[in-house]
């Protein structure tokens, strides 16, 4: 030991003497210096630390209603996918940060809760994940489900959105394993009919089925560069199961199905719920059921726990996402202009005119940046160099400007 009666004492771990150190402090078996402690003492809270900095941690986590708050900024309306969406990032990481941390063994395991947004397309299905994974700093990628196909077949094999997650991550192996997925266009991957056909459905129910083990959480050798597997190939393995997949799809004619199964069910069970349901609008009733009867695998259901759905935009939200957004289109022009030193007026009128030309279009939100785009374009070409301090958009100028469209 490091001490005896006649040995001078010194310290266990860097072997200088008494004499030699500031401090020796005496344990049971032996002695440790003060310079020591204080080296042991920077190890440990660097570990600490770096522990902290693991993205989406709880510490630096907001709760469901700040995230929503933060979702505000970005995403006009939506209230329900927005509060649904909170809730399920916020558990997500929470869980993430159990599973991780807290192995307090109580033997409580929580599952993962990968999402689905139903909801037509335009209305900010990608806007809503794209807004979170901002929030979180976490790596994230959208892919469009359209692409892929089953391994051995012309198009993407799913590991493919595994290694966009990995570039977006600079190939930081578990930064990847913490970020988000956005699978775009997940309703043109539902099966095909409802009878197994003799061709098989590659591009189907073949996608789901390899989606499948990617999103149950599972160690998915994936091609560091993309494109197809070959066996020579080195693969990076990674670990999905805290890799958060947001789904989102339109549905078209799901409404049917919804309007199907709740006559169905009134019939059954309570014809009081009948006068409850809002025809209008059967979207809001969305459930797994549903999603069944359009043709996702009930397997993909399962690991889709969470359903919500996103609201058409009508005018009102068409014109609030023009200005109210922290980046609206018209903010991002009056900002260009400002660069140049210059006032952007934009008269009354001229916001409703954008607004009913991408309705008339059927344009959609998506619309409205290319409409503006089409009014300012000449503006912006012509203004930096006409020294004038203010440009105003009149009416007549923005229906000048548009007659081709209309
Ligand atoms: P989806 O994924 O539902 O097809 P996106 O999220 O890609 O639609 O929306 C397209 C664009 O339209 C967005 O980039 C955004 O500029 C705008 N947009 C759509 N919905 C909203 C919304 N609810 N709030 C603010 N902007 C929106």
């Amino acid at each position: 030991m490091s001490t005896t009666k006649k040995d001078k004492r010194h310290c266990a771990f860097c072997g200088r003497g008494e004499d030699e150190v500031p401090m020796l402090l005496q344990g049971l078996d032996g002695c440790i210096c003060s310079d020591c402690i204080k080296l042991a003492g920077d190890y440990l809270s660097g570990m600490e630390k770096e522990k902290k900095s693991e993205p989406g941690r709880i510490d630096s986590l907001l709760k469901p209603k700040e995230i929503k708050e933060f979702l505000d900024q970005y995403v006009i309306g939506q209230d329900r996918a927005k509060k649904v969406l909170s809730v399920a990032v916020y558990n997500h990481y929470k869980r993430i940060n159990h599973n991780l941390v807290d192995k307090s063994g109580d033997g409580v395991e929580l599952e993962k809760s990968n999402i689905l947004l139903v909801g037509p397309t335009g209305t900010g299905k990608t806007l809503l994940a794209k807004t979170i994974a901002r929030m979180l700093d976490v790596p994230f990628t959208i892919v469009d489900a359209t692409v892929l196909t089953e391994a051995g077949y012309v198009g993407e094999d799913v590991e493919s959105l595994l290694t966009r997650l990995l570039q977006e991550a600079d190939y930081d192996l578990a930064k990847a394993e913490r970020g988000i997925v956005f699978i775009d266009e997940i309703d043109k991957i539902a099966r095909k009919s409802d009878n197994p056909s003799i061709t098989r459905d590659v591009s189907g129910e073949g996608v789901q089925q390899a989606l499948l083990k990617i999103l149950e959480g599972n160690i998915v050798n994936v091609p560091p560069k993309g494109g197809r597997k070959h066996p020579e190939q080195d693969f990076i393995h990674v670990n999905t199961e805290n890799i958060l997949f947001i789904c989102g799809g339109a549905f078209e004619g799901i409404e049917r199905k919804i309007a199907q199964r709740l006559n169905t069910q009134v019939i059954g069970f309570d014809a009081a719920k009948k006068q409850k349901v809002d025809k209008n609008n059967l979207l809001q009733y969305v459930d797994a059921q549903d999603m069944r009867s359009y043709g996702l695998i009930p397997e993909i259901i399962g690991r889709l726990p969470v359903i919500t759905y996103l609201d058409s935009l009508d005018r009102d939200a068409l014109l609030r996402i023009l200005t109210e957004p922290k980046n609206a289109v018209l903010k991002q022009y009056r900002k260009l202009f400002e660069l140049d030193g210059m006032t952007l007026k934009i008269d009354e009128g001229v916001k409703e005119l954008i607004v009913d030309t991408a309705i008339k279009n059927k344009m959609g939100a998506r619309g409205l940046r290319s409409i503006c785009e089409q009014i300012f374009d000449d503006a912006m070409f012509e203004a930096p160099s006409s020294g004038r301090k203010t440009f105003t958009v009149t009416l007549k100028y923005a229906q000048s400007r548009l007659a081709n469209i209309k």
